[in-house]
């Protein structure tokens, strides 16, 4: 039998509460500086990665599912320094980091210097579900993806021009490597499913000409990614060697947790630590209420939010 979708019978899809929330990056985006086929295919990116994520959790799905879902569309558009389009190091390769966490159970898993899995979120993912481990690197990480039968590419696949040119750049001027105008790019997603629960992801190529086996604060759990369903879910993007010295996504659900801060105060009061300290960036963060917030001292930051209320924002100026 069909019961009809009338107010006292939602269908399900309605009955069920959810919120998604996702970005691709904090830097210098300013309207003079985007050119319009960038802005909408930046726009046309996030749009896609929040339909990915957003139709799982409208079915039912988990937050962990849709947050990994809507990584993975990002890590492979070569808009974002993540998976595909990934910044190069000062060697000229590319070496990726990502991490997940499950607020259910605090169970997390990153891995870092990644040059050969297509999807590193996925391979954060199966550190979290398939080994006793939270934190992978390298050969070690690439060895457990090829034992755990993950997608293996040539690292050319990660390459496009566009971070060539600014890799070179980079080498020809000796930039700093925390220059506002690198444009970081690292994506990530935190939802909050019809349980109740939150899940964050982070994924990224790290800093343009970064050196000697950097890591940034992306897979550091407690750094750039963190969930805990007794508080909220944050994923990070920025200058990450601050991002770490703070511990910003652990320090918001700490406050929130700890001082009863609402997802918004604790996001700004942290990041206006990280800018008194001299970090730029960002942050995206959900929480059991459904709260939507983002915080960022950036001219811009790629972002877009939606949810069971039907919203859907996608944004990149400060001022949107
Ligand atoms: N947080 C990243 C890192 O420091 C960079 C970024 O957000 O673009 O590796």
């Amino acid at each position: 039998m069909v019961i009809p979708a009338t107010e006292k019978n939602p269908t399900i899809e309605e009955a069920l509460q959810w919120r998604l929330l996702i970005h691709g990056g904090a830097g210098s985006m300013t309207r003079d500086q985007m050119t319009q086929p960038q802005d909408s295919g930046v726009r046309a990116a996030l749009g896609r990665a929040l339909d990915a994520g957003s139709a799982l959790l409208k079915l039912g799905g988990s937050a962990l599912d849709a947050v990994t879902a809507s990584v993975k569309v990002l890590e492979d558009n070569p808009h974002f320094n993540a998976g595909r389009g990934a910044v190069y190091t000062y060697d000229g390769t590319i070496e990726l980091d990502a991490a997940i966490m499950d607020g259910r159970d605090r169970n997390a898993g990153a891995v870092t210097g990644i040059s050969r899995t297509k999807n590193p979120v996925v391979l954060a993912r199966h550190v979290m579900e398939d080994s006793p481990h939270v934190f992978l690197n390298r050969k070690g990480a690439e060895r457990f993806a090829i034992e755990k039968g993950i997608e293996q590419v040539d690292p050319s696949w990660f390459e496009t021009p566009e971070r060539k040119r600014q890799w070179q750049e980079f080498r020809q001027h000796k930039s700093r490597y925390f220059d506002i105008d690198m444009k970081y790019g690292t994506v990530g997603a935190v939802a909050l499913d019809h349980e109740g629960h939150v899940a964050a992801a982070t994924s990224t190529g790290g800093l343009t000409g970064k050196r000697w086996g950097r890591i940034g604060d992306s897979p550091v759990i407690g750094a750039g990614t963190y969930a805990d369903d007794r508080a909220c879910a944050v994923s990070a993007t920025g200058a990450g060697e601050y991002f770490i010295r703070i511990g910003v996504a652990h320090e918001i659900c700490a406050r929130v947790r700890m001082k009863g801060e609402s997802l918004q105060q604790a996001a700004d009061a942290v990041i206006a630590e990280l800018g008194g300290m001299g970090g730029v960036g960002g942050v995206i963060v959900t929480g059991p209420g459904g709260d939507l917030v983002w915080s960022f001292n950036t001219p811009g930051m790629y972002r877009a939010r939606t949810g069971s209320t039907g919203e859907r924002v996608i944004a990149i100026y400060a001022d949107e």
